[in-house]
């Protein structure tokens, strides 16, 4: 009897049969236009149809160059493009699984100089105000979209995917706060319905009767304008009767101000929207958006929210979903944290994407992981993620690993990480690591503080001693009022009702949400966040009565520099919260009166309670320093390394590679 029967059940679609309800939904990976992309996305994709993705969906191509999302030609245009395709599809095809491609035009989220909108008005994420499409263009762009179709037949593919939500082109037709116009295209729901109606109508032929068209469409608009929960059934059941043979869902435009897919939003948060549409229609429904393991999976399926679910990033995370919970291991997930930092933050700042807990998501013709012939005795000093990455790395491929441990758990910064109101999933990578460590037999010392003499002997050393926070940074810091983050988040010292955070990145900003919450978890909770954001509703919030004021140093708003797609999450909860934020501050002294600062050229002297210390990361590496003293050579990764931008998306992928080259 298997644990996820829902999940694992098998699923006919327009007469093919899929073998389970897991699909791998779309993900834009940087790969698409790059010169090894081919052979790269054979690979990342042909790993996970090989562990039971029952359907796989590409990162989004546009049928034209007007709709390519970034100034990258991801377009799906011209026979040339076919062979490229055919190595991907034929890869995923040679593992057992199913491909279809993804069509998105961008619309006036085209991030390049000549986007194109049914309105010119811009969107509040763009910088560039869209030309109108004139009715002749609109008529071509539906030619391009099937052109494209025809083409992913030629390329292999069992069928396309139309990309109709998240505020893309088609959102951009359908609602009436972006389509103004008076033609046969806008206006009532059936002119706005026409654009994206006669796309389906034309790739429905292209494709033939036996492949698959999907058609994902918003379940939940979130923006002023979009449609409501009537029209979107309204839309579901034309899509039907036009012959869409499955519908994937999608939560929000990109411009909203909700959390959608971060770690604020709690997992599966969105379904019950999918359900009001299974509901209303005969053909299978997929959820989205923050599924992220096994058993919420299961979950979603089995109260009958959807018939399928979609997920993207925990791909990226973890290519063995699938096969992980077919074999009833679901506690060996590698579980998505929803942080985006290595996966949209990397694609939106033109990098390839790649997974922070997953190092060789989309770099897996780079990173190998091999079993080694010679076995070896390797020691690895701390376990914060460097630390865990690359034990785990050498004891999967066969050294016999210790690990020095000198707190009584592993995870070093991780463990401060997971206080945070949003980031709870970090527990995940705590227990998925602690499996690892534990299933390749590697042999954790805790509480052990690893010297000089405890290293002799074995036949390599790996130091990834982390950081120590920056201190004695201000005269009178060693006051009793003042406390390290560490303090806080380990919950050796509680903050006072009135408190100064010096220091606003991100754990600054991680320690004034944490304050600002005061231990409330009821942001865990579906309809709790939907008050919380005004989902649906005015927005209903209530935080901590502390009293916070952040500094820093620097001139300008705070947390610039925090990530490209969450960042905003955090700025908009403590302003919600309304802490104080006081930019550049000089720090004078701490005494009985409180810390005295300068600001504008102006003496303040801040009381408070506690003063938080939250001014970065110094590099512990004075083990390291005394093994090259004794001629001992080491390698060293991590905060260890570089402690500068702390970062662990650095120090899980030099974990990984170092384990992998050993
Ligand atoms: P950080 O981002 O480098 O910020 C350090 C802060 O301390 C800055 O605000 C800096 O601002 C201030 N500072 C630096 N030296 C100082 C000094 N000598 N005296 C007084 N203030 C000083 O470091 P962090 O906040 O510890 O975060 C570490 C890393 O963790 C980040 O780089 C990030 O990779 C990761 N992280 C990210 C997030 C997120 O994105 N949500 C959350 C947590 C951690 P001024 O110089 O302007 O005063
Ligand atoms: Fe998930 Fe973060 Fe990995 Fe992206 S980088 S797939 S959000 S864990």
């Amino acid at each position: 009897m298997t644990m996820f029967p829902n999940l694992l059940a098998p699923i006919r679609v327009n007469g093919q049969d899929l073998p389970n309800r897991v699909m791998m939904g779309s993900m834009h990976t940087g790969l698409e236009a790059h010169p090894d992309g081919p052979k790269r996305l054979a690979a990342f994709y042909g790993a996970r149809a090989k562990a039971g993705a029952a359907l796989i969906i590409t990162g989004g191509w546009s049928p034209n160059i007007e709709g390519r999302i970034s100034k990258e030609p991801v377009c799906f245009q011209g026979p040339e493009l076919v062979p490229g395709h055919r190595i991907v599809t034929d890869a995923v095809h040679e593992e057992g699984g199913r491909i279809l491609l993804q069509l998105v035009h961008g619309g006036r989220y085209a991030f390049h100089e000549i986007p194109v909108a049914p309105s010119p008005i811009k969107s509040p994420i763009s910088r560039t105000i869209p030309v109108e499409m004139t009715d002749a263009i609109i008529r071509q762009t539906i030619d391009q979209f099937e052109s494209a179709a025809a083409l992913s037949v030629e390329a292999g593919y069992d069928g396309v995917e139309i990309m109709g939500s998240e505020g893309y082109l088609i959102s951009q037709f359908l609602s009436a706060g972006t389509n103004k116009r008076d033609d046969e295209w806008g206006g009532p729901l059936e002119n706005r319905a026409r654009f994206v109606l006669e796309i389906l109508i034309r790739a429905r032929a292209a494709l033939g009767a036996d492949k698959i068209l999907m058609y994902r469409l918003s379940a939940l608009e979130l923006v002023d304008g979009g449609l409501n929960a009537d029209e979107i059934i309204w839309l579901a059941r034309e899509t039907e009767k036009i012959g869409v043979d499955i519908l994937d869902t999608g939560i929000g435009w990109h411009e909203v101000q909700v959390p959608t897919i971060a770690a604020a939003a709690p997992r599966a948060a969105f379904t019950g929207h999918v359900r009001r549409i299974k509901e209303a229609v005969s053909i299978p429904v997929i959820a989205t958006n923050r599924i992220n393991t096994p058993d919420i999976a299961e979950a979603v399926l089995a109260r009958g929210d959807a018939d399928m679910v979609s997920l993207a990033r925990p791909f990226l995370a973890d290519a063995e979903f699938v096969a992980k919970a077919k074999a009833g291991t679901p506690e060996k997930v590698n579980v998505c944290i929803a942080c985006n930092q290595a996966c949209l933050d990397h694609y939106f700042s033109h990098q390839v994407s790649s997974c922070l807990v997953n190092p060789r998501a989309c770099f897996e013709t780079e990173i190998e992981i091999n079993p080694v012939t010679n076995a070896r005795r390797i020691a690895v000093v701390g376990s914060g993620p460097g630390g865990m990455s690359v034990a785990a790395t050498l004891a999967e491929r066969g050294h016999q690993v210790t690990l020095f441990e000198a707190s009584n758990r592993i995870g070093g910064q991780f463990n401060l990480a997971r206080m945070i109101p949003g980031k709870e999933e970090f527990n995940e990578t705590l227990r998925y690591f602690k499996n690892r460590l534990e299933e390749f037999s590697v042999d954790i010392k805790y509480s052990t503080r690893a010297g000089v003499a405890d290293l002799v002997g074995f036949d390599d050393v790996v130091i990834a001693t982390g950081i120590i926070p920056r201190s004695k940074i201000i005269p009178g810091d060693d006051y009793s009022s003042v406390a390290s983050y560490v303090d806080i988040l380990s919950g050796k010292r509680e903050a006072g009702k009135k408190v100064i955070v010096v220091g606003a990145g991100g754990i600054g900003f991680d320690v004034a949400i944490y304050l600002s919450y005061g231990g409330d978890k009821s942001h865990l909770d579906p309809d709790a966040f939907a008050a919380h954001w005004g989902v649906g509703q005015e927005p209903v919030r209530s935080f901590s009565d502390r009293d916070i004021t952040m500094l820093q140093r620097s001139p300008g708003s705070m947390g610039k520099r925090l990530g490209k797609t969450t960042g905003w999450v955090h700025r908009a909860e403590l302003a919600h919260a309304g802490v104080r934020q006081l930019s550049g501050v000089t720090y004078k002294n701490i005494d009985d009166a409180g810390l005295h600062i300068e600001i504008d050229g102006e003496g303040k002297i801040l009381s408070a309670d506690t003063i938080i210390i939250c001014a970065g990361q110094e590099s512990e590496n004075s083990l390291f320093h005394q093994l090259q003293e004794k001629g001992i050579t080491a390698h060293l990764i991590g905060g260890a390394k570089e402690a500068g931008e702390l970062d662990a998306e650095r120090a899980f992928d030099q974990g990984v590679r170092l384990g992998a080259s050993l």
